[in-house]
């Protein structure tokens, strides 16, 4: 078996090309959550560098108690609380999460029970998060899928409660995401104009870089065990995240198991082996990218381009042969280096 966890590399990497008119170097700053490397780079050159340090402090303070209220493995987290309570009592939860919840439950209907963060006890069972993920009994399997799916969470007024007791909440499909929005909304809030708030392959960009019209993002090669890159976006601002079947995975009897699950199943969704999606916010684009992922090319396509604001980039494997599948608006935005 062979296992990769992604902590140290990202499967995004910003091309940093030279700006002729900056003013000064960019700031930046790297920094480990619990879970997560995140980077903070920041184009301004109108705010003083002492204010701009401070502000990043205040992001990195702000991301670490986001994932603190966010993050299953944390007791004392929201989440935590909840899956304590399974099939107890209903919790009352803060209105971000809350809301949270609400956009998580909507997201299932959207992908017809696709997206599903009620997997937590299946994601644990194959081992993801643990030394030596493995394929588990089908029994298993199959006796957890009758706890999982949204309508195992039911949400009234500010409250939260999971109906079975086996039943556990994993957010994991989008946690960068929502770090990153709250990183990049703290520094907004500092009176920043420009910057990039990256975290294992998903990253916002917000402003003009000095000197540049567009961000140019690389997209990784699925399949390059150097991390190489396949291709460039240009996007004038917003999210990009990627989930790829290369982040998390193990190989058994010659078959590539990765930590996305497909719900109707319980086992590791195969039919992608990437899916980057662009979008407004970060959030959006990592929960999407999971999405997508699961339902496969053809209707994954049909949901990013029925999507407002949405784009994106699919990619499969057939007999060793990379296809990609490229949403109709980010065709002219895209240069694919294959
Ligand atoms: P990352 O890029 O951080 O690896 P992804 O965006 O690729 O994360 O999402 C993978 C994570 O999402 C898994 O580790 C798990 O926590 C969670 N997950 C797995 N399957 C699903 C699913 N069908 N719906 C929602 N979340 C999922
Ligand atoms: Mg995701």
């Amino acid at each position: 078996m062979k296992c990769r966890f992604p902590l140290a590399a990202f499967a995004l990497l910003l091309l940093c090309g030279c700006a002729k008119n900056t003013i000064r170097k960019p700031v930046e700053r790297s920094a480990f959550l619990k879970d997560t490397h995140v980077r903070i780079t920041v184009f301004d050159s109108a705010v003083p560098e002492d204010s701009v340090q401070a502000a990043i402090d205040r992001c990195i303070r702000s991301m670490e108690a986001l994932e603190g209220l966010t993050t299953a493995h944390v007791d004392t987290s929201e989440i935590a609380k909840l899956n304590a309570r399974a099939g107890k009592a209903a919790v009352a939860v803060k209105p971000e999460i809350y809301q949270l919840l609400q956009k998580t439950v909507d997201l299932s209907r959207e992908t017809d029970g696709a997206f599903d963060i009620t997997l937590g006890a299946l994601k644990d069972l194959w081992g993801f998060d643990a030394e030596n993920p493995r394929v588990p009994d089908p029994g298993a399997i199959r006796g957890l899928l009758n706890f999982t799916g949204s309508a195992q969470l039911v949400l009234r007024n500010g409250t939260a409660f999971i109906i079975n007791p086996k039943t556990r909440l994993d957010l994991g499909g989008f946690g960068e995401g929502l770090l990153i929005d709250r990183g990049v909304r703290v520094l907004q809030d500092a009176g920043i104009q420009a910057g990039l708030v990256e975290a294992s392959g998903e990253l916002r960009a917000f402003g003009k870089k000095p000197g540049r019209k567009t961000w140019r993002i690389g997209v990784r090669h699925p399949r390059d065990p150097e991390g190489g890159l396949i291709g460039v976006i240009q996007i004038a601002e917003g999210g990009v995240s990627t989930s790829g079947d290369y982040e998390r995975f193990f190989i058994d009897h010659g078959k590539r198991y990765c930590h996305i699950l497909d719900p109707k199943t319980g086992v590791p969704a195969s039919r992608c082996i990437s899916v980057t999606i662009v979008a407004p916010d970060a959030w959006t684009a990592d929960a999407y990218d999971t999405a997508v992922f699961v339902l496969g090319p053809e209707k994954g396509m049909a949901l990013i381009e029925r999507t407002p604001g949405m784009e994106g980039i699919i990619m499969t494997e057939r007999d060793g042969r990379i296809q990609q599948f490229v949403s109709k608006g980010l065709k002219s935005k895209y240069k694919s280096f294959e």
